[in-house]
């Protein structure tokens, strides 16, 4: 079985924004989502993808889990 309906992401190339990792520093040349600016001048927080799953992964800290177990699909 395929799943056809994965959602596909579409990378977005914001090399020539200058942007930087907030955490690391490091160069950003695309993002999963288009940066908007906001009124300030500022994309706001932006993260390298490295940066991003750590940041994910460690989200919420400690507790593993919410909701116990078994996923549910519903629409
Ligand atoms: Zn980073």
């Amino acid at each position: 079985m395929y799943d056809q309906n994965r959602p596909q992401r579409q990378m977005h190339d914001v090399s020539s924004l200058g942007l930087k990792c907030t955490e690391c520093g490091v160069d950003i040349t695309e993002l999963p989502f288009e940066p908007t600016k906001r009124d300030d001048g500022t994309y706001g927080r932006l993260y390298c993808q490295p940066c991003n799953r750590n940041r994910r992964k460690s989200f919420g800290g400690g507790g593993s889990g919410f909701g116990g177990g078994g996923r549910r699909d519903r629409y």
